[in-house]
């Protein structure tokens, strides 16, 4: 059997060409199952050669229909023409691309000046598909693999290194870098939003900085929508509150929405709350007062109780222990202090009969004052977390340590060899939560849409310009 794939193209004013794509030979007396149907290297060809044929004829009708003036109908002058090779998801293809001259009466420039359409609808000689494919494989795994796993599978990417892969996607992750979306379903101006930030740390790339830096990492959520991630590292944008303020007031749609904002009480974080333009609720992650009672609780367990006073202790400061629990759930300090000094006042007056249950105590000790130390430094950030739980709402930064994994830990840190610098690492970072939160090709359409916009002063002086043409048919 014979195979014979054929084309046919036909243009916007019906003109017809046929073209044979590919041809394979199957003779039904060597047939083999490896000779079953189409084998992966026949479709990469199949999918070239139409992409060979389909490119310069997509290039030929449009250059055709822009060498026209849209407006006079005057035919533009052709100043030569030149090869252009694009980068397309099915290979590489060279298109012959002409060089006119634009009317004065119409886009890029109203003036006569040397244009080439195919290079300005595609400015970088790559398909923005081919852009978006990179970056999203790029996102979840090292830029060789990239390379490794296009290969595999597409045609025409012998030549394609991972060098070029990195480049397109920080490119992209830098134009991305700052977009926000208004989300797709607004929710109502009530609603409260709440914002979890936790960090992550990478390996450094730069000797002379220090060896790891942080990426600051959280998530968005409201009652009624899909959770958002954001990433940034600290010094590559302006600042992180301008930054949270600009994400929280798209996605509300309000100027000044009703946040709450959990965090760890650590790394200066806390206190990006107060430098937002309007009123945030700051809160202490619950999970990281629960780890400090959880490791009291462990310590006052496994004490090694021997004579009785001992084991009188023991089970005093056991109970003591799982009362704390309860008084930080419920936001009682009063109680908990007492518990507390109860429990500090037990450590010191009993008398040791082992060295064992001496070191449980001193550790028991050391273990308390931090905690009431950690609390105190956050006191106003500490709420009534049985309360809010019962509310439906978040009350530690589980979520924002789910986005660190997803963001962060998956791409850049575990089992990745590789070392970043903060540029690279916070663009990367923006592409891979664009592509987590899934509009990465949203983002992209968002800037092209911003970069295609005239600014005011332009498009008026264009217009007075036109309106001085029509009036003396000669001005220049
Ligand atoms: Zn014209």
């Amino acid at each position: 059997m014979k195979i014979i794939v054929r084309a046919e193209l036909v243009t916007d004013w019906g003109e017809t060409t046929a073209v044979e794509v590919a041809q394979f030979d199957r003779p039904v007396s060597e047939l083999e199952p490896e000779c079953l149907g189409l084998s992966l290297a026949d479709g990469k060809q199949v999918l070239s050669n139409l992409q060979k044929f389909f490119v310069p004829a997509q290039a030929y009708e449009y250059c055709e229909v822009r060498s026209v003036c849209s407006n006079c109908r005057r035919q533009l002058r052709l100043k030569d023409y030149r090869r252009l090779k694009v980068d397309t998801v099915f290979g590489t293809v060279s298109v012959r691309s002409p060089r006119l001259m634009s009317c004065p009466c119409e886009p890029p420039y109203y003036l006569e000046g040397l244009f080439s359409p195919m290079s300005q609808i595609i400015p970088e000689r790559a398909a923005p598909g081919l852009l978006l494919l990179q970056a999203r494989l790029a996102s979840k795994m090292s830029f060789r693999q990239v390379v490794s796993i296009m290969q595999e599978f597409l045609p025409g990417t012998e030549k394609l290194n991972h060098v070029t892969v990195r480049n397109r996607t920080l490119r992209l992750g830098s134009r991305i870098d700052g977009i926000e979306l208004p989300l797709a379903v607004p929710l109502s101006p009530d609603n409260e939003w709440s914002i979890a930030i936790d960090g992550g740390f990478v390996r450094g790339r730069d000797e002379a900085r220090p060896a790891s830096f942080e990426i600051l990492t959280g998530r968005l959520s409201a009652p009624g929508m899909k959770p958002r991630v954001f990433a940034c590292v600290r010094g590559e944008v302006d600042s992180i509150a301008e930054r949270l303020a600009s994400l929280l007031q798209t996605c509300s749609g309000s100027p000044a929405p009703k946040v709450c904002m959990i965090t760890d009480g650590a790394n200066g974080v806390q206190s990006i709350h107060r430098q937002l333009p309007f009123p945030a609720t700051p809160i202490l992650d619950w999970f990281h007062i629960s780890m400090r009672i959880r490791y009291l609780e462990q310590i006052s367990k496994g004490m090694h109780a021997r004579s009785e006073t001992e084991k009188h202790t023991k089970s005093v400061l056991c109970k003591q222990m799982t009362k704390l629990r309860w008084c930080f759930w419920n936001a009682s300090f009063k109680k908990a202090e007492e518990k507390i000094h109860q429990a500090l006042m037990l450590c010191r007056i009993i008398v040791p009969q082992t060295p064992a249950f001496r070191d449980s105590l001193s550790h028991l000790d050391y273990r308390l004052r931090d905690l009431w130390a950690y609390i105190g430094s956050n006191k106003s950030s500490v709420i009534a977390y049985a309360k809010r739980q019962r509310e439906d709402k978040p009350v530690s930064t589980a979520m924002a340590e789910s986005a660190v994994n997803q963001v962060i830990n998956a791409r850049m840190c575990k089992r990745q060899q590789m070392r970043w610098t903060p540029r690279g690492a916070h663009l990367l970072a923006q592409v891979r939560c664009a592509v987590i939160n899934g509009d990465l090709p949203q983002k992209l359409a968002a800037y092209n849409k911003k970069m295609s916009e005239m600014p005011e002063h332009i498009s008026r002086f264009l217009e007075l310009l036109r309106a001085g043409m029509e009036r003396e048919p000669q001005p220049f």
